[in-house]
C-alpha cells in the first residue's frame, strides 16, 4: 500500500466543495453519475478501434447499490475505469490550468455558481460519506496489473493499493455520514435519479433485495428513462430536463441564459442543442483550452470539444451536435476539411446568431447580460468573419455621449433612428475609458452640433468599428481623424475666415518647435473650448492602442499624430499675433508644447517628458500671477 498526499489544491477544493454546497449535498450522485456516464463515453468511444475491448465483457451501465448493513452506498460503471497512475492522478491532483487563479477568486467570493465550472466532481461524494473507496480497473489493461484501491477520508492523505475486480470499470463505496443514511432509501435513490440523471443515455440500474422463505434474491432495475434527450420533440422536453442536460455536459451550476434545440434536414442531417451561458467560464481566454461543443455521431459521443462545428467568436455557447452523416471514426485532422462539417457548422452558426436575435429582441435584460459578458468575443466575428459581419453589427451595443450612465447601452439601429437632421455618418471616439472620452476635445465640436458620439473602450473597438464600416447606409466615422469632415454651421465660416487671417507665421513656429513629434500642424474648426487637439492622420493608430499592444509586450513605432489648433481660441489668437509680430519670440516655443502636451494628455497618452512639462507650467503661472 502507497500513501499519498493530496495536491494542495485538493485540500482548497475540497473545503470549497464543503462549505460551499452544504445545502445542496445530493448533488453528489449527479456528479457521480456523470463522470460514470463519461467513462462509458469514453469506452465505447475507444471500442470503435478496438472492438475486442467490448468482446465477453458486462454490458454499458451504472449500477447504485444501497447496502444498509455497512451503511454504504455503492455507485459502479463498467466504463473506461482507471489505471494506478491514472487513480493518483484524477483524484489526487486539480490538474487544471489556471487552477490557483480560480481557486483564489472562488474563496474570495464563496460563489457557489461558478465552483460547478470547475467540475467539483468526484469530491463532492465527501459531502455525503466520511469515507471514500475507489476500485478501478481500466479497460485493456494487462493480467497482474488488473484493479486498484484508491482510499481516502477527505483529510490530507490518500492510499492506493492492489484489488481484486472482475472486469473493467469503477466502484465507488462511499461509507455514509451519520445523518445521510437516508440515502440508502429506495425511494430517495429514484428521486435523485429521475430529478438530475434521468437523460443518461446508459441505464442506471438499483439494486433491491427481497428475502422469501429465508432467501434473499437480488434484483436491479433501470430507473431512469434514458434516450438522448436531443432527439426527442421540443415538445416533450421540460426546461427542467434541458436544464440538467446542460449541467451534465457544462458542470455549470447556473441555468443558462438561452437555449436553441433544432434538427437540421437536407443534405446534411443533424440535431442541433446549444446554449448561451450566463457566466464566462474562468478560462475563456486561456488560447490552449479547446473550446466546442460535443461531437455525437449516431448517439455515440466521438468529441469532447469540437471546435470545427463552430466559429472561434462562438466559443462561449456550449451544447452538442449530434450527425448520422459523418463517419464514427472521426478525428481532428479529418474534420479540418469534411465538407459536411462546414455544412454543419453554418447552420449551427446561423442557429447561434438567431438565438441571440431573438434573445436581444425579447429580452433585452438578458441580452445586456450576455453582451457585457461575451460581447467582446462577438466583436471579434466582426473583424475576421465578413460573412456575418451586417448580422453581428446588428447585435453590438455601445455607450454614447446619450448614455445616462456607464452601463446604459444603445444599438447601432438606436443611434441611426435618433441622428440629427443634415447628420450623414455614425461618430464614434475610442480610448482607454468613457470619462476621459466624455471630457475630450475631440467631441467639441460634435456637441455643438447635437450630435451623438458612441464611446469605445474595448481594445478590439478600433478595429471592429473600421470593420463594421457602414451600418444602416451610414458610415462610421472616428472623430479623432483629421479627416473628419462635419457640415458646416455659420460658426464654421467664421472660423474659416479667422483661419486665414495671419496663422501662417504661427503655424511655421510650431512645427518647428514640434518637430518630429507631430506629422503636420494646421488649424481647424473641430474645437470648440480646448485650444489644441492632436488628430489621427488616415490609416494611423489611435494611441490608447499603441499601448495596449506595447503592453502585450510588441514594439509598435510610436505614431505621429497631427497637431491641430483653435483659431477661435483666445489664447491661439493671441499667439498667433504675438508670432506674426516676432517670430522669434522666445516664449513662443514653450507656449506650443505645453499646449502640444495638454493635447497629449487629453487623448489619454503619457507626457514625454513630465519635468519638462511641470517647469513649463510653473513659469507660465509666474508670468501669469506676475512678478
Ligand atoms: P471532472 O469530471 O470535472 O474531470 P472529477 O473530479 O469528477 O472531475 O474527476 C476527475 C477525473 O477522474 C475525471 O476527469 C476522470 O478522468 C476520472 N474519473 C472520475 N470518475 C471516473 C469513473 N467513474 N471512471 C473513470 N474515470 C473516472
Amino acid at each position: 500500500m502507497t500513501e499519498h498526499t493530496f495536491q494542495a489544491e485538493v485540500g482548497r477544493v475540497l473545503s470549497l466543495v464543503i462549505n460551499s454546497l452544504y445545502s445542496n449535498k445530493e448533488i453528489f450522485l449527479r456528479e457521480l453519475i456523470s463522470n460514470a456516464s463519461d467513462a462509458l463515453d469514453k469506452l465505447r468511444f475507444r471500442a470503435i478501434t478496438e472492438p475486442k475491448l467490448l468482446e465477453g465483457e458486462p454490458e454499458l451501465v451504472v449500477r447504485l447499490r444501497p447496502d444498509k448493513e455497512r451503511g454504504v452506498l455503492v455507485v459502479e460503471d463498467t466504463g473506461i475505469g482507471m489505471t494506478e497512475a491514472e487513480l493518483v492522478e484524477n483524484l489526487g491532483t486539480v490538474a487544471r490550468s489556471g487552477s490557483q487563479a480560480f481557486l483564489a477568486k472562488l474563496e474570495e467570493k464563496k460563489n457557489v455558481s461558478i465552483i460547478g465550472q470547475f467540475g467539483v466532481g468526484f469530491y463532492s461524494a465527501y459531502l455525503v460519506a466520511d469515507r471514500v473507496e475507489v476500485v478501478s480497473r481500466a479497460a485493456g489493461s494487462a493480467d497482474g496489473d488488473r484493479a486498484f484501491r484508491w482510499t481516502s477520508n477527505g483529510k490530507d492523505t490518500f492510499t492506493v493499493e492492489p484489488a481484486e475486480r472482475a472486469s473493467r470499470g469503477t466502484t465507488i463505496e462511499l461509507h455514509l455520514k451519520p445523518d445521510q443514511k437516508q440515502l440508502l432509501d429506495q425511494w430517495s435513490l429514484r428521486d435523485l435519479v429521475r430529478r438530475y440523471s434521468d437523460y443518461i443515455a446508459y441505464p442506471i440500474e438499483l439494486e433491491s433485495k427481497e428475502t422469501a422463505n429465508g432467501k434473499t434474491e437480488t434484483k436491479f432495475e433501470r430507473i431512469n428513462k434514458g434516450a438522448a434527450l436531443w432527439q426527442r420533440p421540443k415538445n416533450e422536453i421540460t426546461d427542467e430536463q434541458y436544464e440538467e442536460l446542460y449541467r451534465h455536459l457544462t458542470h455549470d451550476f447556473d441555468a443558462p441564459l438561452a437555449r436553441t434545440h433544432f434538427r437540421a434536414e437536407g443534405n446534411v442531417e443533424f440535431v442541433g442543442l446549444l446554449w448561451i451561458p450566463k457566466q464566462a467560464p474562468f478560462d475563456l481566454d486561456d488560447p490552449r483550452k479547446q473550446r466546442g461543443v460535443r461531437l455525437f455521431v449516431k448517439r455515440v459521443l466521438v468529441m469532447d470539444d469540437c471546435d470545427a462545428v463552430l466559429p472561434q467568436w462562438l466559443r462561449f455557447a456550449r451544447g452538442l451536435v449530434d450527425s448520422d452523416d459523418l463517419p464514427l471514426n472521426v478525428s481532428r485532422e479529418l474534420l479540418q476539411d469534411s465538407s459536411t462539417l462546414r455544412t454543419i457548422k453554418k447552420a449551427v452558426t446561423r442557429k447561434v446568431v438567431d438565438l441571440l436575435d431573438e434573445v436581444a429582441k425579447d429580452k433585452p435584460e438578458d441580452y445586456k447580460t450576455f453582451w457585457t459578458t461575451f460581447g467582446r468575443i462577438l466583436k471579434e466575428g466582426i473583424v475576421v468573419d465578413g460573412e456575418w459581419k451586417e448580422r453581428l453589427a446588428k447585435l453590438t451595443r455601445w455607450a454614447s455621449t446619450s448614455s445616462s450612465s456607464a452601463d446604459e447601452l444603445f444599438s447601432l439601429e438606436q443611434y441611426v433612428e435618433r441622428m440629427k437632421e443634415g447628420q450623414d455618418a455614425i461618430y464614434y471616439v475610442t480610448g482607454e475609458s468613457r470619462d476621459l472620452l466624455l471630457g475630450s476635445p475631440y467631441l467639441e465640436a460634435l456637441k455643438a452640433r447635437g450630435y451623438e458620439v458612441l464611446l469605445m473602450t474595448d481594445a478590439v473597438d478600433t478595429w471592429t468599428a473600421e470593420a463594421i464600416g457602414e451600418f444602416g447606409g451610414k458610415k462610421l466615422v472616428n472623430a479623432m481623424r483629421a479627416d473628419v469632415k462635419l457640415p458646416e454651421t455659420d460658426d464654421d465660416k467664421k472660423k474659416a475666415e479667422d483661419a486665414s487671417k495671419g496663422f501662417e507665421a504661427l503655424i511655421s513656429v510650431a512645427k518647428k518647435a514640434l518637430e518630429g513629434k507631430v506629422a503636420d500642424v494646421r488649424t481647424s474648426g473641430r474645437l470648440v473650448d480646448s485650444p489644441a487637439v492632436l488628430v489621427l492622420a488616415h490609416g494611423a493608430m489611435p494611441a490608447h492602442l499603441e499601448k495596449v499592444i506595447r503592453q502585450s509586450g510588441k514594439e509598435v513605432p510610436r505614431g505621429k499624430r497631427d497637431f491641430e489648433l483653435n483659431p477661435a481660441h483666445d489664447a491661439v489668437k493671441r499667439l498667433a499675433a504675438i508670432a506674426a509680430e516676432n517670430p522669434s519670440d522666445p516664449r513662443l516655443d514653450d507656449f506650443i508644447v505645453v499646449l502640444y502636451e495638454q493635447s497629449l494628455l487629453a487623448e489619454g497618452s503619457p507626457l514625454e517628458d513630465p519635468n519638462g512639462f511641470a517647469k513649463r507650467l510653473t513659469s507660465l503661472l509666474t508670468q501669469a500671477v506676475g512678478r
